[in-house]
C-alpha cells in the first residue's frame, strides 16, 4: 500500500480520516501532533517548550519534528506504508522529507488534500474532544460524532479530553499559519503529480468514501 500524506486546515478531519484509513488498510497512523502532545508531558525544558508551543498553535522547530518523524518511519510497522497526519507542515519540512525518503529508500506515496470551508472547520473546534489513549476523535456538537457515553471513549473506555489549543482565538492563529505555511505544499506536491483533492464538507463517512475511491478497496 502507498503511504498517504493528509493535508488540510486544522479541524478539517485529518485525524478522523487517518483513523479510518488505519483500520481499513492496516497502516500506522502517524500524527506529529499526537507525538508532540506526548513529549509535552515530559518534565524537562524540552517538554515544557513543546507544551507552550502546541498550546499556542506555534510550530516546533523543523529539526526537532524531522528527527522525531525519521525515528518513527524507520520502525518496522512502517515498511508497507503509513498515514502522515500533520507532517509536513511547510515546504522546508517537505524538502527534508524528500531527502529522508531517498536515504531510507521509501516512496512518497499520495497526497490527499481535504478541502473544507473555514467556517465549518472553526465550528467543529468548540465541540471537539479526543481520547488521549487511542486518539479517537469525537465532537459533542455533532450527533454523528458524539461518544455513546458522555466523556468516555467508545473504543477504549478512557476519559475524553479537550485540547488546550482548541479555542476560537488559537484556532484563528492556527488557520492563518496553515494558509501561510502549509497550503503552499499543495502546489509543491501538485508539481510532482501526486495530489488528490477530496471535499471534506460532507461529514466523515462521505469523506472516507471519496478517499477510498482514490486509494482503491
Ligand atoms: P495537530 O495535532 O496536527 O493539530 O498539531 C498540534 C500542534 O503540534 C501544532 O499546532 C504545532 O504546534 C505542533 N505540530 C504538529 N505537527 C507539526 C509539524 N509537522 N511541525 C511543527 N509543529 C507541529
Amino acid at each position: 500500500m502507498k503511504s498517504v500524506i493528509l493535508i488540510a486546515a486544522p479541524a478539517a478531519g485529518k485525524g478522523t480520516e487517518a483513523a479510518y484509513l488505519k483500520e481499513q488498510y492496516n497502516m500506522p497512523h502517524i500524527s506529529t501532533g499526537d507525538m508532540l502532545r506526548e513529549k509535552a508531558q515530559e518534565d524537562s525544558d524540552l517538554g515544557r517548550d513543546i507544551n507552550h508551543k502546541i498550546n499556542n498553535g506555534i510550530f516546533v522547530s523543523d529539526e526537532l519534528i524531522i528527527e522525531i518523524l525519521k525515528q518513527r518511519i524507520m520502525q518496522e510497522d512502517c515498511n508497507n506504508g503509513y498515514i502522515l497526519d500533520g507532517f509536513p507542515r511547510n515546504v522546508a519540512q517537505a524538502e527534508a522529507y524528500q531527502d529522508m525518503l531517498e536515504e531510507l529508500g521509501k516512496d512518497l506515496g499520495v497526497v490527499i488534500v481535504l478541502d473544507i470551508d473555514k467556517k465549518l472547520a472553526a465550528s467543529r473546534i468548540a465541540g471537539r474532544i479526543s481520547c488521549p489513549e487511542c486518539k479517537e476523535v469525537y465532537n459533542t456538537s455533532n450527533e454523528e460524532m458524539k461518544p455513546k457515553e458522555e466523556g468516555i471513549c467508545d473504543k477504549c473506555g478512557a476519559k475524553l479530553v479537550k485540547r488546550a489549543d482548541d479555542n476560537e482565538e488559537t484556532y484563528m492563529d492556527r488557520y492563518n499559519t496553515y494558509m501561510e505555511k502549509t497550503s503552499p505544499l499543495i502546489d509543491f506536491y501538485e508539481k510532482q503529480g501526486v495530489v488528490y483533492h477530496v471535499d471534506g464538507n460532507n461529514g466523515r463517512e462521505e469523506t472516507h468514501k471519496q478517499v477510498v475511491k482514490i486509494l482503491g478497496e
